[in-house]
């Protein structure tokens, strides 16, 4: 991460993420024309949510010629724009930058005809048919739509933690860990999460100290007991990160006891921020199944409670997270989509047969 990024947050990576309805040609709906009438837009089906999930909908959805409309929210492009090299993700042997291969989905995406616009829903109506979606002022009708809102990393929320983040702040061990090598990092948090990253990061680290700000884990006993027999896993007990300290990347961490309020400095050279994670779904409450957490949870494969809605990502995933899974679903859904409008008789069959003699194979 830090090691291989070089000039500015993203190796001075310039990508145009602003594109909105009016800015695509090739465009089957008529979102400006909606702008000038406060007529609604309609779409055969919308994409809610712009990281992998969604983008590999949009992809999938466009093939299939029903012209997708990809609502991405403001900061389009999902958790993988706060990465910087992602070294895992299939097809790149020499790695990628996140927003790079965020862009590259998006522009796949626009090719086959999806239409992106950087507008978070802020409301919905799955009671009707089509169903309706409201972003930016305008009214969506769609009849489908894939919800592929993702989660989001709760940050301890310190300015010194999102200044330094992609250089040596992070949020997932899996994505990071490997630039770790032979160094020492920190784990924040006592949960699961903090447990899974703790032991997957002594593949690399030379020591990893987990950060617990109580004077107990909350994670399952064989986690905790796991973390606890590993000779390279050591644990600041009552301990909370203050400040993490480094001008362009990660020194140490300033540390305040929970009891005393007293500070301690600890070098490391990252920091793994692992203190759960918040499904986007808020909008969705009330409609669609949510665990405790608010994570949805799926009917059948992507399907959800309510046939026409469909469900794919990190949105109804707390244990893979992975870019490459919540794609993998993406693609799921998109096609569970298809079948379903085709069955609904909303592609109709001369559609179908145009889409599949336009296919390679
Ligand atoms: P959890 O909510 O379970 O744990 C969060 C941890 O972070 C707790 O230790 C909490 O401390 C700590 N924390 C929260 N806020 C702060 C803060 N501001 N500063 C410092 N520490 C903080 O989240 P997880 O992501 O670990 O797990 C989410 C769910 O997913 C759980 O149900 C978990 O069991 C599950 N999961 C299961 C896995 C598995 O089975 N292999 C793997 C990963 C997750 P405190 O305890 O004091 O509140």
């Amino acid at each position: 991460m830090t090691d291989t990024t070089t000039g500015g947050a993203f190796g001075g990576l310039t990508i145009d993420f602003g594109g909105t309805a009016a800015d695509t040609e090739a465009a089957p709906v008529e979102a400006p024309e909606a702008v000038a009438t406060g007529d609604p837009v309609t779409a055969r089906i919308v994409i809610v949510g712009a990281g992998p999930a969604g983008l590999t909908s949009a992809i999938y959805a466009g093939r299939a010629g029903l012209d997708p409309i990809v609502l991405g929210g403001h900061e389009p492009g999902g958790q993988l724009m706060l990465t910087s090299e992602v070294e895992n993700y299939p097809g790149f042997p020499e790695g990628i930058l996140g927003p790079e291969l965020m862009a590259r989905f998006r522009a796949q995406a626009e090719r086959f005809g999806g239409r992106m616009i950087d507008e978070a829903v802020d409301r919905i109506d799955l009671s009707t048919r089509p169903f309706r979606l409201w972003a930016g002022g305008l009214e969506y009708r769609a009849d489908a739509v894939i919800v592929a809102t993702g989660a989001s990393a709760i940050w301890l929320g310190l300015e010194s933690e999102e200044r330094l983040r992609g250089r040596g702040v992070s949020a997932c061990a899996t994505c990071d860990g490997f630039f770790f090598r032979d160094r020492d990092v920190a784990v924040v948090g006592g949960g699961d999460t903090a447990l899974e990253e703790a032991l997957y990061l002594t593949r690399f680290a030379r020591n990893v100290r987990m950060i617990v700000r109580r004077d107990a884990f909350r994670g399952s006993r064989i986690l905790q007991e796991r973390a606890l027999s590993d000779p390279r896993i050591s644990v600041e007990w009552e301990a909370q990160v203050a400040e993490v300290l480094g001008e362009t990347k990660v020194e140490a961490l300033r540390l305040r006891d929970s009891r005393t309020a007293e500070e301690r400095t600890v070098a490391v050279d990252g920091v793994f921020v692992a203190i759960g994670h918040r499904p986007n779904t808020d909008v969705f409450r009330g409609w669609l199944d949510m665990d405790e957490k608010g994570y949805l949870v799926p009917d059948t494969t992507t399907a959800s409670r309510i046939p026409g809605v469909f469900i794919a990502g990190d949105v109804d995933d707390h244990r893979y997270r992975q870019a490459i899974t919540a794609a993998g679903e993406g693609c799921r859904a998109a096609i569970d989509a298809e079948r379903w409008l085709e069955e609904q008789g909303v592609l109709t069959a001369d559609e179908v047969a145009e889409v599949a003699s336009s296919m390679p194979w």
